[in-house]
């Protein structure tokens, strides 16, 4: 991390992290999954405005285009890793089993991160049974370990234990907060959105899942400038994981490691930032 930048920070985190809090705005991500099974509906994902995050499909017909030119247009690039889901729904190409052993899953994994050019990290598609296994998610933990990659909960089951096990192998992680589009109508789409909004308002920093559905694509379009007029910031996953790092560094710098985790469980107390808003809230 450059010094001036550290620097820059300590003077604002002066003189305590009330203060500090104050100059951060609320943060949104923002991250398209399913990207590479439709050219049309890609496009139309990856020319939104702003600083979005795509998490694209291994091996997919049309992944490796839409992932570079989803990083020319300055955009974050993910892998959409397919985990084995509750309800046996196939996973196609790239998919990560219980079933496999441990060189199986590893070598699947791998090669599904080199079929998606400047794939930064990974989430889950699906995935509501391989993230609820120690095991498995270890094995993947340390691909992305090997890979100075990160990790993105998509938490499609509340048993999961992804988050955990990648703190446990200090992997830089987010887990979603809010899925856009799980009804796919304008309506339920507006709901979803402002729910995120408010969850960004009040906790500092929102990670959000949506699809490339047309009514989503629209929907997007034509509201994410409502973000910048209600003083939101939007990020890339690296960017906010590298401020979350910035954040960190500070917190130990000051000897603020008290603060950390204080409002949330102990396996999942996410980000630091977050905390230190709620902090100032309460
Ligand atoms: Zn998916």
């Amino acid at each position: 991390m450059p010094g001036r930048l550290l620097v820059f920070l300590l003077l604002l985190l002066l003189p305590g992290p009330a203060a500090w809090s104050e100059e951060v705005s609320p943060r949104f991500v923002l991250i398209i999954d399913d990207i590479g099974d439709n050219l049309e509906l890609g496009k139309a994902a990856v020319t939104l405005p702003g600083p979005l995050t795509y998490a694209v499909l291994p091996h997919s017909p049309f992944g490796k285009h839409l992932a570079e030119l989803a990083n020319e247009q300055g955009k974050g690039v993910m892998l959409h890793a397919p985990m084995a889901n509750t309800q046996n729904f196939p996973l196609g190409p790239g998919g990560l089993y219980l079933t496999q052993s441990q060189d199986e899953l590893k070598d699947t994994l791998r090669a599904g991160l080199d079929s998606v050019p400047h794939a930064r990290g990974l989430n889950n598609h699906m995935g509501s049974l391989l993230t609820q296994n120690r095991r498995p998610m270890t094995w993947v933990m340390e691909v992305i370990q090997e890979r100075n990659l990160f990790f993105v909960d998509s938490k499609t089951t509340a048993l999961s234990v992804a988050g955990r096990v990648a703190r446990e192998h200090q992997v830089p992680f987010l887990i979603r907060d809010v899925f856009l589009d799980h009804e796919i109508t304008e309506a339920f789409i507006h709901q979803q959105f402002e729910l995120a909004i408010r969850v960004a308002q009040e906790k500092g920093s929102v990670v959000v899942i949506g699809h490339p559905y047309r009514e989503t694509v629209d929907y997007l379009r034509s509201n994410l400038s409502r973000l910048d007029e209600l003083g939101i910031q939007q990020l890339t996953v690296s960017a906010m994981l590298h401020q979350e790092q910035v954040f960190e560094r500070i917190i130990e710098l000051e000897g603020l490691a008290g603060v950390r985790c204080r409002s949330a469980s102990e396996s999942e107390c996410g980000p630091v930032a977050k905390v230190l808003l709620k902090d100032k809230k309460d």
